[in-house]
């Protein structure tokens, strides 16, 4: 997770956008199996449905699980760029700048993180 170069907000926000596509996609391909195959399609248009529908319920889990998390995130005015940006757990990065940003005064580094990342 911290090779993502994006704050964890915005990380829990792709993922569940792309479990929804994922499921979406998948419901249309089962869908489609059945116009290609035709009656030996339907086992693939049970099997695609079931994946679309627990990639739908896992994207809509994640929305529900950063929702919670971002409201026990701390919110504060980032150093590097003045803007406002929470922080979730006891680092994270910025959701502007992608500045690694810490709670944790022991884990502070003086910008050596950016090295390190890259
Ligand atoms: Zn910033």
């Amino acid at each position: 997770m911290t090779k993502f170069k994006t704050s964890k907000a915005s990380q829990f926000r792709t993922w569940g956008l792309f479990l929804m596509l994922g499921g979406m996609f998948t419901m249309i391909l089962g869908t489609a199996g059945v116009l290609w195959m035709g009656e030996n399609g339907r086992i693939f248009l049970f099997i695609f449905l079931i994946l679309g529908i627990i990639l739908s319920l896992g994207s809509t889990a994640i929305y529900a699980f950063a929702g919670v998390l971002s409201t026990s995130a701390v919110t504060l005015h980032c150093p590097e760029c003045g803007k406002k940006t929470q922080i979730l757990g006891t680092s994270d990065r910025c959701m502007y700048c992608k500045t690694m940003l810490t709670l944790d005064p022991s884990m502070a580094t003086n910008g050596d993180e950016k090295q390190k990342d890259m």
